[in-house]
Parts: C-alpha cells; sequence; structure tokens
C-alpha cells in the first residue's frame, strides 16, 4: 500500500506507483483525508481488508505485504501506526526534512480537527527510509526551518530530562543532542539561504535523520519535555494549525527557556533565548505568539493552551520543578522578554498573566 495525503506529492506519488507496477509489483494507493488520526486509520485497514476478499487472500498479510508512506511528518506517523497495527513491513520516504518521523519509532494522534491527542511508542522504526535529496530538496524552505527547530529542542528537552541519567546510552543521545544543536547553530542560515549548498545536506540530514537516531539511542526517557508540552497545547487552538511542527516546537523551547527564568533563575537560559531568537528571526520563525498567527487569541483560549500542556501525563512535568497552568501562561507571553519589545495585542493579557502570577505566588502552586 502506498500511503499519501496532499496534492503537492500526488505527481510523485504517481511515478511511485508506475515505478513499482514497472518492478512487477501490484501497489495499492490510499489517501489520507486527516493529520495522522483514527478516523483515518479505521478506514486503510477497512480498504486492506476489502482487498484481501477481492484477492481472495488468506490474510491481509498475502494482499499487502508493507506500507511505503510518502509525505510530511504526519503522513509518515500514520503509516508507522498503520504497519505496527497490522504486523506490515513499514518504509517511510519523507518529502522534507521537517521532522525525524520517517527514523523514530513513535507516533503522534491527532483530532480529525488537528488537534493533538496523545503519542503512541512503536515496537520498532521503519524497516527502511528513503532519504532522496533531490526530493527533499524541492520541499517549501518553511519545512527546512521546521525540521531545524524540532532538531534543536532535542538538546533543549533532553539536557533538562536527562542529563543525570545514569545510563550509558542516554549519556550519548544527550551530548550528540548538542553536538546536533551547535552543528544547526552554525549552519542552518546557510542551508536556508542556500538549498544547493553542501551545508543544505548537512542540516537537512541532521534534522530528519540524526534527531531520529537521537531519539533511538536516547529512547523513552530522553525524548520531550515542556517544548513539545506547549505544541501539543498549541494544537488544541484552530487558529495555529496552519503553523508547522517545527514552528510551534520552536517557539515551545522558547517558553521551555523562560520557565527555567521564571522557575529555577537559570541566567544560562536567558543567553539561550537571545541566542535562539536572533537565529530564529534569521529563519523566519516564530518567537512569539504575534508569529504563530495568534495576535487576536484571548486570555481564555491561552488558558486552555496551558491546562492541556500541564495536564496529569503531560512531557512538562519531565522538569526539575513543577509549573503550574498560570506561571506557563506568564511565560507563554514573554518568550521575547529582555530581547524585543512584547505586540501592543499582548500587553493586556502578560498584565493579566503577571497579576494572576502574583496571586499564586501569594497562595502557593496551584497544580
Ligand atoms: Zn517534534
Amino acid at each position: 500500500m502506498l500511503l499519501g495525503r496532499s496534492d503537492y506529492t500526488a505527481a510523485l506519488r504517481q511515478q511511485l506507483l508506475a515505478d513499482l507496477v514497472s518492478q512487477g509489483l501490484a501497489p495499492l494507493a490510499a489517501e489520507l483525508q486527516f493529520d495522522c488520526c483514527e478516523t483515518d486509520l479505521s478506514n486503510l485497514v477497512q480498504q486492506i481488508t476489502s482487498a484481501k476478499s477481492s484477492l481472495n487472500a488468506k490474510s491481509h498479510t498475502e494482499a499487502i505485504d508493507a506500507v511505503i508512506a510518502v509525505g510530511g511528518g504526519k503522513v509518515l506517523d500514520a503509516g508507522k501506526l498503520l504497519a505496527h497495527r497490522l504486523g506490515l513491513a513499514c518504509i517511510t520516504v519523507p518529502t522534507s526534512a521537517a521532522t525525524c518521523a520517517g527514523w523514530t519509532a513513535l507516533a503522534n494522534l491527532y483530532s480529525t480537527g488537528g488537534a493533538f491527542e496523545r503519542d503512541v511508542t512503536l515496537d520498532r522504526c521503519p524497516d527502511l527510509l528513503v532519504f532522496d535529496h533531490a526530493l527533499v530538496r524541492q520541499a517549501p524552505p518553511a519545512t527546512l526551518t521546521s525540521g531545524i527547530a524540532d532538531a534543536m529542542a532535542k538538546w533543549y528537552e533532553a539536557s533538562v530530562s536527562s542529563s543525570n541519567s545514569p545510563d550509558g546510552l542516554v549519556q550519548q543521545a544527550v551530548q550528540q543532542a548538542r553536538v546536533l544543536r551547535d552543528q544547526l547553530m552554525l549552519e542552518a542560515e546557510e542551508a536556508f539561504h542556500n538549498p544547493g549548498s553542501e551545508a543544505w545536506v548537512r542540516v537537512a540530514e541532521a534534522s530528519a535523520l540524526t534527531a531520529g537516531l537521537i531519539g533511538g539511542v536516547g529512547g523513552a526517557s530522553c525524548r520531550t519535555v515542556a517544548a513539545h508540552a506547549v505544541h501539543n497545547g498549541l494544537t488544541q487552538l484552530s487558529a495555529c494549525h496552519d503553523s508547522l511542527h517545527g514552528a510551534k516546537v520552536g517557539f515551545g523551547v522558547l517558553v521551555q527557556l523562560r520557565l527555567e527564568e521564571l522557575l529555577s533563575e537559570n541566567r544560562l537560559a536567558v543567553q539561550a533565548r537571545r541566542q535562539l531568537i536572533s537565529l530564529f528571526r534569521k529563519l523566519k520563525l516564530p518567537v512569539c505568539l504575534e508569529d504563530l498567527g495568534l495576535s487576536r487569541v484571548s486570555l481564555e483560549e491561552l488558558q486552555q493552551v496551558c491546562a492541556f500542556a500541564c495536564q496529569p501525563g503531560s512531557d512538562l512535568h519531565h522538569l526539575p520543578f513543577a509549573v503550574s497552568p498560570t506561571v506557563l501562561l506568564a511565560a507563554l507571553v514573554s518568550t521575547t522578554e529582555g530581547c524585543e519589545a512584547a505586540p501592543e495585542p499582548h500587553r493586556a493579557v502578560i498584565a493579566q498573566a503577571e497579576r494572576s502570577q502574583l496571586e499564586a505566588t501569594r497562595t502557593g502552586p496551584d497544580a
């Protein structure tokens, strides 16, 4: 089964189908309607079951022996989940360097409306990953910067959650995440402006491949903390659905650093945030709510984001200090504090968040 979604990859998938037919295979094309979600997955299982009966095979594995997922992170996640549930081989063909989903043994499930629901740990990584530079180079530049931000998050999240781990592999993964961050810091701008350069190859591979390798070596304990929890919270707002995964995660890194400043008085976090904001500006990545298209967001909607990110079981609680929704709100609206002035529409929200934060400090933590 060859799985895809967007019009953008339709011609490419047609070509792949023709190539598979020319090799004597009989591929079944399938289209996803939504982000990686249960509705699409059950439709696909249905499609595979009918393929089985039309071929009169004894089991679906005789009709379909592998899932080839071609597309962005959500298509790759859907392909991995489908293969995982049906015990089929999985081949991923990322069409951009926007995430490391082509490599990892992890998939995110969303609602049909695009809101994050939960992540699922898979038995293993995909059996084969095809990373074709010519293909990935055609993707919009924003996909590369999204991949850069998502890959940089590895260091900011893993160093907080796992730097004290006694496990040697986790220690190596954390150090690899630091090297990855340094390389991206040095070469991201060159790669962004010059897709024909060697820097582009290194940065695209670092974002889509090395980031996945780190997830594999470090395992579940060194994956995500506050940056991804903020991403998950932001997906609850429909106004945020147009921005890419990594763009929201990058913003989430700034929120996490802000939390470290507010709650553990980490002075290095201020420097790291300044350094990142400078790079993100050059890469046209969002550094504040306004950049994410949320300039008209209400305080209630922001509270909804914070409540989701702070719910029990959220990765946010892997931070070494407790975070209440109120303090998270204060961090969310002040990611550029001390670096750039807050946009006009946010002053009122910031003032209100600060008032509630003061209130919370007087009455003790509320989560
Ligand atoms: Zn991610």
